[in-house]
């Protein structure tokens, strides 16, 4: 099991990096905290359809760096679960969460029977 959740961590800090550098390419890191992140607005020009672009792009930014923050806060609590010694536990019921399970979804939270009564 050990030997295991080394390789799982592995694989979400690789995750995690990957992630990072999606966010940086849209997004500054704020100096409020570790997952928070500040889109960046475009400067492309000044006429009308170069405005019309940065609009675009920023809406396209703003909803890339919601998806990839939120994995990258998925990942974050994972790890500290790792950490914890915690990780592959319920939240809800505190059984084990199956090995299959987590193979499939490495930051799931809840145990399958947990997360269909919440859903
Ligand atoms: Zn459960």
């Amino acid at each position: 099991m050990k030997q295991k959740t080394s390789l799982i961590k592995k694989e979400l800090q690789n995750q995690k990096k990957e992630i990072e550098e999606g966010l940086s390419q849209v997004a500054d890191k704020s100096s409020q905290g570790e997952n928070n992140y500040k889109v960046r607005f475009p400067e492309y020009g000044r006429s009308d359809d170069e405005n019309a672009d940065e609009v675009a792009t920023f809406i396209d930014s703003l909803s890339m760096e919601k998806r990839l923050r939120e994995s990258l806060e998925e990942i974050s609590l994972a790890l500290e679960k790792i950490e914890k010694n915690k990780y592959g536990v319920c939240e809800i019921c505190g059984k084990k969460i199956s090995a299959s399970r987590l193979k499939i979804l490495p930051t799931a939270r809840y145990c399958l029977e947990c997360k269909q009564k919440k859903e």
